[in-house]
């Protein structure tokens, strides 16, 4: 670990650093691997014990973030948030879709993809898309060239393997799925190294069921789980192999994270709560960028990160012109690079279906709200109700990362102050959702349910 004088040296001299002639000419291609259901203990270079050589060497040679954030604790919405730079519940996706649904992310929303087709980017998504299973929604409407993948979550049926908008195999062979992504992944570098390329892989797994290849099954020393993870962990060290041979690694900014907290299986690490909480564990995710020349390698950043924020900075690095929705997210490029170790923002909210439930400003997160039975578990009578907390909830995250001790009481006025920046943030969103915190608000507490319940998201 370098020093914090050699670091701030190093960083400097990084973002300060003129492009190669060559590389200046054009824009820099970009690399985002999207883990499902991967938990923030879950990486050896967060104190797992499950062995993952490759994504460590990828912190080791660039940043890795302690406090990145999915915008929503569930699969579809993160995905949302993650394209557009924009919160779920603005982009008419606040839940989990199913096979069943016949909507997705609308076209009024322009994803990463869309925007750098505007640079003339190649394009390609492989994985799990989960934004919307129909033709008019899937990757090739919104910016991509080519889709490989397996368009929801492996424990929906059916569950169909797509080339584009052909289905290739019903069901899809699961257990060679992150094999089968991960060449196509390489054969896509391969081809696509003369011009910039963005590569979007959104892998199928960990969710649950677990499947892993021939190869790795009973490899690790950690069930099926620790294979599945090892595999993966194969995958991007396959990824970050093909930049290499193709010439393009220190032209490319490298990306890794997951789109909410552990299921049943996986580790938050010492965070409280799992997928579908709005507790840390639920969102706070693993989140390691990699960019040779451009990001101090073996550096860790402290900074609030979100995956609303991948857009923005994207765009900000490529020269792409920003879409014309409004952003939640904001350009951490300075946090990537280490000139900057946090950066302002009116507050970052924590949604669940169409409801905010928690806000964190500075080191404190404040919640609100919350269900009256957590998710996975059997729906009270009345059904599943988000409810007001009986008094709001303060947990100061630098002190207290698991949220076990509530400071709401010493601390009225940060109470007060992050009060009324959830309120400003409020009045911008779709009425609909101005509507569900309102109700939220003004239902007892302990009461049942008496209107129409948001369908319980997964
Ligand atoms: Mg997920």
């Amino acid at each position: 670990m370098p020093t914090r004088r050699a670091f701030l040296k190093t960083a400097g001299a990084a973002a300060l650093a003129p492009l190669a002639r060559a590389e200046s000419a054009r824009p820099p291609n970009v690399v985002m691997i999207y883990a499902d259901d991967l938990g923030y203990g879950d990486l050896g270079c967060y104190g797992s014990p499950l062995r993952t050589p490759h994504l460590d060497r990828m912190a080791a040679e660039g940043v890795r973030f302690t406090q990145f954030y999915s915008a929503n604790p569930v699969c579809s919405p993160s995905r949302a948030s993650l394209m557009t730079g924009r919160y779920p519940t603005r982009v008419g996706v606040p839940r989990v879709l199913f096979p069943t649904d016949q909507t997705g992310l609308p076209h009024s929303e322009v994803t990463i993809a869309r925007m750098l087709k505007g640079r003339e980017y190649r394009t390609m998504c492989i994985g799990k898309w989960h934004l919307g299973h129909l033709p008019q929604f899937l990757p090739a409407r919104h910016g991509f060239d080519e889709y490989f993948g397996s368009p929801y979550s492996n424990d929906m049926k059916p569950t169909p393997l797509l080339h584009n908008t052909e289905t290739l195999e019903e069901p899809a062979r699961q257990d060679t799925l992150t094999l089968r992504y991960t060449e196509q992944a390489v054969k896509f570098i391969e081809r696509s190294k003369d011009a910039p390329f963005f590569l979007y892989m959104p892998h199928t797994f960990p969710h649950i069921p677990l499947h892993a290849s021939a190869r790795f099954r009973g490899r690790s020393k950690a069930g099926l789980y620790g294979d599945v993870i090892e595999e993966l962990d194969w995958s991007v060290g396959e990824v970050l192999g093909a930049l290499k041979r193709a010439g393009v690694e220190n032209h490319t900014l490298a990306m890794f994270s997951s789109d909410n907290g552990p299921w049943y299986q996986g580790s938050p690490g010492q965070l409280r709560g799992r997928k579908g909480a709005t507790y840390e564990g639920g969102v706070r995710e693993p989140f390691l960028a990699r960019f040779p020349g451009r990001i101090p390698a073996g550096s860790v950043c402290t900074g609030v990160g979100s995956t609303l924020d991948v857009l923005p900075t994207v765009a900000r690095l490529c020269g792409a012109a920003l879409p014309p929705n409004p952003l939640d997210g904001i350009d951490i490029w300075p946090l990537l690079t280490g000139q900057k170790q946090q950066l302002e923002r009116e507050a970052l909210l924590y949604f669940d279906n169409l409801h905010v439930q928690c806000a964190r400003w500075k080191q404190w997160k404040l919640h609100l709200a919350r269900y009256n039975s957590a998710a996975y578990n059997p729906a009270p009578q009345g059904g599943r109700v988000n409810l007001p907390l009986p008094s709001p909830e303060l947990y100061d995250l630098e002190a207290d990362p698991d949220e076990s001790y509530d400071v709401a009481a010493e601390n009225p006025q940060v109470v007060a102050e992050i009060r009324a920046r959830i309120e400003r943030l409020m009045s911008g969103f779709p009425e609909p959702v101005q509507q569900a915190y309102r109700e939220t608000l003004a239902r007892k507490v302990g009461g049942t349910a008496t209107g129409a319940v948001p369908r319980l998201a997964q």
